[in-house]
């Protein structure tokens, strides 16, 4: 299978919790260590080496701050 390397655009990021959603690994989760520079907690990747590289957070962010590379 697939495995998947993530780069986030963390500033552009909203913290509004629908790639969180979208991961069927569930793989991400909201920083609330963190604060961007919008204010908001963002994105990152809770659980590491597990990502498949579906692509599915990256369908669901509105505003495009998660990439994925698949990793061969
Ligand atoms: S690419 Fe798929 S498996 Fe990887 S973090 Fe995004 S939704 Fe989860
Ligand atoms: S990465 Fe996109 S979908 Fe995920 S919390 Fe941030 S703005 Fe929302």
């Amino acid at each position: 299978m697939a495995k998947g390397k993530l780069i986030f655009d963390m500033d552009r990021c909203k913290g509004c919790g629908l790639c969180v959603a979208a991961c069927p690994l569930k793989i991400l989760d909201l920083n609330n260590k963190v604060v961007n520079v919008k204010g908001y907690n963002p994105v990152y990747e809770k659980i590491t080496d597990k990502c498949v590289a579906c692509g599915s957070c990256a369908i669901m962010c509105p505003d495009s701050v998660i990439g994925v590379e698949k990793i061969v």
